[in-house]
Order: C-alpha cells, then sequence, then structure tokens
C-alpha cells in the first residue's frame, strides 16, 4: 500500500545557509548509484531546491556542462546522506553527505542485534546479524 509521509522541506542547518554554496561532500553519481542509493527505499527525511553557483562547484572539483547560477533539487534520508538532481535538459545526479560517517565497535543491544554509532555525528544504526 501506498504511504505518503510527511518531509521536512526547511533546509537542515548541516546544508549550510549560504547561497550558491555547494551541498556538504557532494560528488558527482552515476545512474546506476541513483538506482541504489536509499531513494528507492527510503522516504526522504528532508527535501529542498538549492541553487548553486557553477564555480563554487568546480573550486571543488565538480565539472558541469552549464554555467551560472544552477538549481538542484535534493533530498535527504536518515543517515544524512542524500542525492541531487540538477535540473536541466539533460540533468545530472550527485551524492552528498552531512558526514563521512565513522562507525566505532559495534555495541550489542539484543540477541543478534547490534549497534553502531558514528564517532562523528552520532548518527546510529542498528545491525541485524541473524541473516
Ligand atoms: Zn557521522
Amino acid at each position: 500500500m501506498n504511504k505518503i509521509e510527511k518531509v521536512n522541506t526547511q533546509d537542515p542547518p548541516a546544508l549550510g545557509k549560504r547561497w550558491g554554496d555547494p551541498l556538504p561532500n557532494m560528488a558527482p553519481m552515476t545512474p546506476s548509484e541513483v538506482v541504489m542509493s536509499p531513494m528507492f527505499r527510503e522516504t526522504p527525511k528532508a527535501t529542498g531546491l538549492k541553487y548553486i553557483e557553477s564555480t563554487m562547484l568546480e573550486a571543488v572539483g565538480i565539472k558541469v556542462d552549464i554555467e551560472g547560477t544552477l538549481a538542484f533539487r535534493w533530498m535527504m534520508f536518515e543517515d544524512g546522506s542524500g542525492v541531487a538532481i540538477l535540473r536541466d535538459f539533460t540533468p545530472a545526479f550527485f551524492k552528498f553527505a552531512t558526514c563521512i560517517h565513522r562507525f566505532g565497535p559495534q555495541v550489542k543491544i539484543g540477541n543478534c542485534l547490534h549497534r553502531k554509532t558514528c564517532e562523528i555525528c552520532t548518527y546510529s544504526e542498528e545491525v541485524d546479524s541473524s541473516g
């Protein structure tokens, strides 16, 4: 059954408020990476439009075919990772992440259940090892 969930459309503080800046840890993404991303498994926890200057993208090593102010539709997932789509006649896909997680040791919280927590941002996820 289809379920419609409410999605936050305010820019999370972690995305930065400066107009024209790239998204954090932004990098090109292939169409197959998009298909394998959380975009097809999870409802985004936040989404929005961000305007990024092509010169600011070049400054972080991202080359795009068009110049000027570019519009990106972005979707961010529970773990702070996200997908951004460039609005153009030939859309281009980018990934970003509010944190490059560094998980500490897994902690046993149940019979076959462990929790791993990022040492940088404290994001945690449960890992079921029962297979
Ligand atoms: Zn993290």
